[in-house]
């Protein structure tokens, strides 16, 4: 179906009391951001947009809305969502199923055949005394951006996300209603970005680590906007027993880091939202993105890939190793 007809389809949807709201994209309020739009009432649908500039993985407000902390005796209202999601965003939905965040039930997926995102930073200096953008149209390898009566024509291959690149599932992996064309399938995983680290000696590795996390503010930015961190209380936050002290250096910067990257390892669906978010520009996929190979090639698993898996962490099986001397 294409836009319209996704437009068409949830507002016949939000008409049923057994749905909820939907989630999108709609425009922002300045340069090229695109923002989530919760439609509530049909007539909301409207103001979605679905262009190469709806960057953020919407998974992440299936749990962040509907797994708050209710009054006692309140119980959570069980209503569908609807939801647009990219390829790599429905891999997030499938390990939210796999953990029983979410109950496939209570989504309604539609799922987005993409063929990449811009990387705004990467628009940014094209946009020179444009404020702000209408549209942008994908034209085989060039983007349209329309902005007023300007109109500007960029090379995909200059201002696509680094991580579409390599993207290995651009089709949605779960889907109710499919957007788009499905679109050729065949990139391989990729792990040249982690090349450069691995080939350091451990001491190399550490001094880099610590150089990222000195630079870390704490502003939580990349927890908060990652759709596989849902606990309801993060250890962070904990003050009895305080497991990480508010104060922000190199040390409790580094325990932070180390215990949310052990807690991803075999969840992080790498959709690359907590760099993005990160106003420090710290290397985070890097990181999450080795704890996976390791995964991969210790257990077989990859995070996100099919709803019926067992979480690769939450089971064992006689034959798994104690220790991988190779990681070591
Ligand atoms: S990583 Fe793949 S699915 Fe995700 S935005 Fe890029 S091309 Fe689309
Ligand atoms: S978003 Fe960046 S600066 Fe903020 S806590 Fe995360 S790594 Fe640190
Ligand atoms: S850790 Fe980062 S890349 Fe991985 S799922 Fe969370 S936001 Fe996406």
């Amino acid at each position: 179906m294409n836009i319209d007809e996704m437009k068409n389809l949830m507002k016949d949807l939000l008409k049923r009391d057994d749905v909820k709201y939907a989630i999108g994209y709609e425009k922002g309020t300045y340069g090229a951001r695109v923002r989530p739009l919760f439609a509530i009432n049909p007539d909301d649908v409207d103001n979605f947009i679905l262009n190469p500039l709806c960057v953020p993985n919407l998974a992440t407000y299936l749990t962040k809305e509907e797994k708050l902390p209710l009054p006692r005796g309140q119980t959570a209202e069980k209503k569908k969502i609807l939801i647009v999601a990219k390829g790599c965003d429905t891999r997030s939905i499938i390990n939210l199923i796999e953990e029983k965040g979410i109950a496939r039930e209570d989504v309604i997926i539609f799922g987005v055949a993409c063929t990449g995102v811009i990387d705004l930073k990467k628009l940014k200096k094209y946009l020179k005394g444009i404020p702000k953008v209408d549209d942008v149209i994908e034209e085989g390898e060039k983007y349209i951006v329309k902005a007023g009566d300007k109109s500007l024509e960029i090379p995909k291959d200059e201002i696509i996300a680094t991580k579409c690149l390599t993207c290995e599932y651009p089709n949605p992996l779960i889907y109710d209603h499919l957007v788009g064309e499905m679109v050729e399938d065949v990139k391989e995983e990729d792990y040249k970005s982690i090349e450069e680290l691995e080939n350091m000696s451990q001491e190399e590795r550490w001094a880099f680590w610590e150089d990222q996390f000195s630079e870390c503010i704490r502003c939580y930015a990349c927890r908060n906007i990652c759709p596989m961190c849902y606990c309801k209380t993060c250890k962070v936050d904990d003050l009895s027993p305080q497991w990480i002290r508010r104060s922000v250096n190199t040390s409790e910067n580094t325990a932070y880091h180390l215990m949310r990257a052990f807690h991803l390892a075999g969840r992080c669906i790498g959709c690359g939202e907590c760099e993005r978010a990160c106003p420090k520009g710290i290397p985070l996929t890097k990181l999450y993105k080795k704890l996976n190979k390791e995964v991969k090639r210790i257990f077989n698993y990859v995070a996100g890939t099919d709803e019926k898996e067992i979480p690769v962490l939450s089971f064992f099986k006689p034959e798994d190793s104690a220790i991988d001397e190779d990681i070591l």
